[in-house]
C-alpha cells in the first residue's frame, strides 16, 4: 500500500466539490481497494460517499425501475420489485459473488468494477489499459478467459460485470451528476469497447458520480432470466452468459431482449438474435436457430476457440428456459 488521504462526503454537494478536485468515490470498495494493495491504482484521495441518499429502489411514474448507486448488490437481488419485475436482474446478482461481497458492493461500483485479466492485475507484465502504449501481455499469453468480440490489436479483456449483462439486455441508462448538472446516458453507451484507448472504460467524466441505474418499463408480461456457465460453480466469472427477456403475448414473441456476457469487451447485445425472434412462436427449433446468430463477427484467441460455441449454446439454452420449451 502507499499514503493516500480518506474523506467522507457528509452530502451530494460535498462529494462532488470533492470529486471536482480529484477525489475517487468509493463505497463498498470490493474493487478499488483490491487494485490499491496491487499498485494498479493510485488514487490520491478516496472520497466515501456512503453517506448520500441513494439507497433506493423505486418504481418509476411509467412503470419502470430505478437503482439507487448504493443499493448493495444483494439488496437489489432481493427487493421485492426486481424479483417481480426483473428476475433477470435478481438472477445476475445472484450468480455475480460471494454472499460476502454481495452485501458489501454496491450497483454504481459493480457497473464500474474493472476488467479480471490477469496481466492487468500483475503489474510486471504489460498492458494497455494499465499503462497505455506499454502492449498487451493476453494477446500471445493465456487468454482463455478473454472477449471474443469487441475486442482491438490493442485489449481484448472481457467486462467482468453479471449485471451489467442484464442492464444491457433491457436497455437501461445510467443517471450521472457532476459539477454542472445531471444527465443520462444509455447503458450501451456507458461502457466503452477498448479500441486503441483501452485505459478509458466509462463515459463518465472526472467529478461526475453514478446516481443511479434506471430500467425502463417494458411491455407485460415479460419473462426473463439469466443463465451464467463458468469452470465452477461459485464465485467465478463467466465463460459465457446470456439474459434473456421475452415478451410472449398470443402465443408469439412480441419483444426480445437478449445480451451475452464472458464474451464481450462490454456486456454483448445481440440484435440478429433478437430480430430471428420477433413475430415467431416459440418452438425448439426457433430458439436454435436464433441461437445461431450469436457469435456473428466473434475473433476468438488462441486458447478461447470454445467460446463461440459455447454462446451459441449457452443463449439457445436459456431462451428454452425463458421461452418455455425445455
Ligand atoms: Fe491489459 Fe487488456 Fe491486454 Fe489484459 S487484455 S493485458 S487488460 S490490454
Amino acid at each position: 500500500m502507499y499514503p493516500f488521504s480518506f474523506t467522507k462526503a457528509s452530502d451530494t454537494r460535498d462529494a462532488l466539490d470533492a470529486g471536482r478536485r480529484g477525489g475517487r468515490y468509493i463505497a463498498g470498495g470490493t474493487t478499488l481497494v483490491d487494485l490499491m494493495r496491487e499498485t494498479v491504482e493510485r488514487p490520491e484521495t478516496l472520497v466515501d460517499i456512503t453517506a448520500l441518499p441513494l439507497r433506493e429502489v423505486t418504481v418509476t411514474e411509467r412503470g419502470g425501475l430505478r437503482i439507487g448507486a448504493l443499493v448493495r448488490m444483494g439488496e437489489a437481488a432481493a427487493h421485492s420489485k426486481v424479483r417481480a419485475l426483473y428476475p433477470v436482474i435478481s438472477e445476475a446478482l445472484e450468480l455475480s459473488a460471494s454472499a460476502q461481497l454481495r452485501n458489501m458492493a454496491t450497483i454504481g461500483g459493480n457497473i464500474m468494477q474493472r476488467t479480471r485479466c490477469t496481466y492487468f492485475r500483475d503489474v510486471s507484465a504489460a498492458c494497455n489499459k494499465r499503462e497505455p502504449g506499454s502492449g498487451c501481455a493476453a494477446l500471445d499469453g493465456f487468454n482463455r478467459s478473454h472477449a471474443i468480440l469487441g475486442t482491438s490489436d490493442a485489449c481484448v479483456a472481457a467486462h467482468p460485470s453479471d449485471v451489467a449483462v442484464a442492464f444491457a439486455a433491457l436497455h437501461a441508462s445510467v443517471h450521472l451528476l457532476g459539477p454542472d448538472g445531471g444527465r443520462t446516458v444509455a447503458f450501451a453507451d456507458f461502457l466503452l469497447r477498448p479500441g486503441s484507448t483501452p485505459n478509458r472504460e466509462q463515459t463518465i467524466k472526472q467529478g461526475e458520480l453514478i446516481t443511479g441505474v434506471e430500467i425502463p418499463a417494458h411491455p407485460r408480461p415479460l419473462r426473463s432470466g439469466y443463465l451464467k456457465v463458468r469452470d465452477r460453480q461459485s464465485y467465478e466469472f463467466a465463460l459465457t452468459s446470456a439474459a434473456v427477456a421475452l415478451h410472449i403475448r398470443g402465443g408469439v414473441i412480441r419483444e426480445a431482449k437478449v445480451a451475452a456476457g464472458g464474451v464481450g469487451t462490454v456486456p454483448w447485445k445481440l440484435p440478429a438474435v433478437e430480430r430471428h425472434l420477433i413475430g415467431e412462436r416459440p418452438s425448439k427449433a426457433l430458439f436454435a436457430e436464433a441461437a445461431a446468430y450469436a457469435a456473428e463477427g466473434a475473433r476468438p484467441l488462441a486458447h478461447n476457440r470454445f467460446k463461440a460455441e459455447l454462446l451459441k449454446r449457452t443463449v439457445e439454452r436459456q431462451l428454452r428456459v425463458v421461452g418455455g420449451t425445455r
